[in-house]
């Protein structure tokens, strides 16, 4: 399957962001220094017996952008592609995101460059052990707390969370976020990427005076942010014309089944060969003549070769940095309301930090009570970015990182330079 991803640089475009956002709020060159780049980068070598025997270097990453606010947060990635400037990008993103819904953290990111999909358990389990031991000086509840991402899970969350207490030789759940429930993890933590994204698009669809009820989407992929929002807009009664993950893409024009799909993707690992359904490349699905676009899988989708074939009329950054720049100016010029990324996929992070909360408390709380706390953040972040787009005349994306930007720009100015 040919992959749509093209090879722009991460994290000149989390700087073109920033600079953006910056130039709006007249932010001081001062400020500018001190809240723009990463304030810890660490690259390690994580040597791992594999299972033939022969012992294999993988190369990964941590970094923290910020602790301004709060202490760094941020997943960590498992993929071929991961390079220290898409960990770095996806950690200066978290801080904004953070920031955005005003959860007290700032932003992290760690990656191991590696291919998951050709690795045994045994293997991912010993890569994680030893990956944990060498960002252990990085790591804790009070510092930096990582949580699942592409290709991370609640498991890996759990090695995580292993390890580190084994080291300080007492149990501690609130060193990760997106663990097993049975170890401290929050009930809702994972499907909260997915719910936050619906609750955006409910938000969106209100503004614009479109009805949930009846309208295509298509999900460009199906796996845990994808599938969750997929299956809540299934449910709010949107027809999910097209689904995709790394082995295919679906489509169906009266809508798929997506419980069914959810099924299926579950027993087989894949979506393609669904019936009931056509095959359509990757690019026939961006195109798709829908009302909600939601991007859920990798960077950088959607560029300048193929946004001008985009026709939803919203599109809802499930993924982190899914348009470039390029395909964001497309976009906006044609009137395509655009959920950015550091809004729509904060779920994710803003139940990390219930979870957290819950894990300091040693108190745990009802299913509900996360989802009314997530839909009350969520929908108040929307409202936030909404004035300012509103009040400032600028695109949903700059609206955004002008909140997220100005809170921590505020934050820095209060507390001051050390020493
Ligand atoms: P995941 O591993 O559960 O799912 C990723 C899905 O994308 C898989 O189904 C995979 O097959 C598919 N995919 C990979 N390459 C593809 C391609 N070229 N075309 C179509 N599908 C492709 O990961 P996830 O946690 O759902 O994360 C997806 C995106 O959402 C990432 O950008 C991640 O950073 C972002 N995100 C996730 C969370 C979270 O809590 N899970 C939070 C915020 C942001």
């Amino acid at each position: 399957m040919p992959t749509t991803v093209v090879a722009e640089n991460a994290y000149d475009l989390a700087l073109e962001n920033f600079d953006t956002a910056a130039d709006s709020l007249e932010l001081s060159q001062d400020i500018r220094a001190m809240i723009k780049y990463p304030e810890r980068v660490l690259t390690v070598s994580v040597p791992v017996r594999m299972d033939d025997g022969h012992i294999h270097r993988f190369e990964a990453y941590r970094a923290q952008h910020s602790s301004v606010r709060g202490p760094a947060k941020g997943g960590i990635r498992y993929h071929p592609q991961v390079t220290l400037d898409e960990v770095k990008a996806l950690a200066t993103w978290m801080t904004w995101k953070c920031a955005v819904v005003n959860i007290p953290f700032g932003g992290a990111k760690g990656g191991v460059t590696c291919d998951p999909k050709h690795m045994s358990q045994g293997e991912l389990e010993r890569m994680t052990r030893r990956y944990t031991s060498a960002i252990l000086p990085l790591i804790g509840p009070a510092q930096d707390i990582p949580a699942p991402d592409v290709y991370t899970n609640s498991q890996t969350m759990a090695w995580i969370m292993d390890t580190y207490s084994m080291t300080k030789g007492y149990p501690i759940p609130g060193v990760v976020t997106g663990k097993p429930i049975s170890l401290g993890g929050s009930l809702g933590r994972n499907e909260a990427t997915g719910r936050g994204v619906f609750y955006t698009i409910q938000c969106a669809c209100e503004h614009l005076g479109m009805t949930l009820k009846g309208a295509t989407v298509a999900v460009q992929g199906f796996g845990n942010a994808g599938s969750i929002a997929a299956q809540l807009l299934h449910e709010a009664g949107a027809k999910v014309v097209a689904v995709s993950d790394s082995t295919g893409c679906i489509y169906n024009r009266n809508g798929l089944n997506i419980p069914e799909v959810i099924h299926m993707k579950t027993l087989t690992g894949h979506v393609n060969g669904f019936p009931e359904s056509e095959a359509i490349t990757p690019d026939a699905l961006l195109a798709l003549d829908c009302d909600i676009l939601v991007p859920a899988a990798l960077e950088n989708v959607v560029h300048a070769g193929n946004a001008a074939t985009v026709r939803a009329k919203i599109v809802a950054e499930a993924a982190n940095g899914p348009l470039t720049p390029g395909a964001d100016r497309n976009l906006e010029s044609r009137g395509i309301f655009i959920i950015p990324d550091i809004l729509c996929n904060a779920g994710g992070v803003t139940v990390s930090y219930f979870e957290w909360v819950q894990d300091e408390q040693h108190l745990f709380w009802e299913a509900q009570d996360v989802y009314n706390r997530l839909e009350r953040v969520m929908k108040t972040a929307f409202r936030d970015v909404l004035k300012i787009r509103l009040d400032r005349k600028v695109p949903m994306r700059i609206a955004a990182n002008m909140l997220g930007i100005g809170r921590v720009a505020e934050a820095v100015q209060i507390r001051g330079i050390y020493p």
